[in-house]
């Protein structure tokens, strides 16, 4: 079987650079499902899809089939790396990820993700749905506001102005939401490691996660 690393936690809980940090560590793949879910509500939100017409959604999903390359997303040869981070598509991904067709129809491009030499993936319900098998299962929170700020800081250093507030409001109903839906819901596995992050720096994380892993 092939190892894999799962990574779950609220959003801008410090997954994806966690994820790929210690993917390039052990030279594992890297599996950005949360990038899926927002590349299919991009693609609806383009494609004028109601974002609550299951079956067209699910039909839309099973269509896709995005590359990654180099730290770019193209969809249908579209450089999307940018678009699908805006807020509006945030708020939007919420919403499309809790329909249960949606998450049927992307399990399999995500079960693919685990190739050899191993995987390490990040999202909502790695550990729990997905990657149930998962030989080492990390779930990272941190509190709303220091996850804000950090949102706040990446947005700041890309040039695009934020309120804190609205962020910390956009979150917090983000993780409701993610949290509350009756299928796959955000949650820590049984056997999940649960680290509470809003302490720590991203070199003492990743150690952790590295030590866990070499347990
Ligand atoms: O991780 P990210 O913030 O990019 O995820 C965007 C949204 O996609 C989440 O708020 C959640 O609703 C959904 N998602 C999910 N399951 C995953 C990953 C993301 O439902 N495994």
């Amino acid at each position: 079987t092939i190892p894999v690393i799962t990574l779950d936690g609220p959003a801008a809980s410090g997954k994806g650079t966690i994820a790929e940090r210690v993917g390039s560590a052990l030279g594992f793949h890297y599996l950005d499902s949360g990038a899926l879910y927002r590349i299919a509500t991009l693609a609806a939100l383009d494609a004028g899809v109601a974002l609550d017409d299951e079956a067209a959604l699910a039909e839309l999903c099973r269509g896709l089939s995005p590359v990654f390359a180099e730290g770019r997303i193209l969809v249908a040869g579209e450089d999307v790396t940018e678009r699908i981070r805006s807020e509006e598509v945030s708020r939007a991904t919420s919403r499309v990820a809790a329909l249960p067709a949606v998450r049927r129809a992307l399990f399999e491009l995500q079960r693919r993700a685990a190739r050899t030499p191993g995987l390490v993936a990040d999202g909502r319900d790695m550990g729990t749905v997905v990657f149930p098998e998962a030989r080492l299962k990390v779930f990272m929170t941190a509190s709303a506001r220091v996850r804000a700020e950090r949102r706040f800081k990446q947005l700041a250093a890309r040039g695009v102005a934020a309120d804190l507030d609205e962020l910390t409001r956009d979150l917090e109903e983000r993780d409701r939401r993610d949290r509350e839906r009756a299928t796959a819901p955000l949650r820590p596995a049984d056997d999940a490691h649960v680290l509470d992050t809003s302490e720590m720096n991203v070199e003492e994380v990743v150690k952790k996660v590295l030590d866990w892993w070499s347990d």
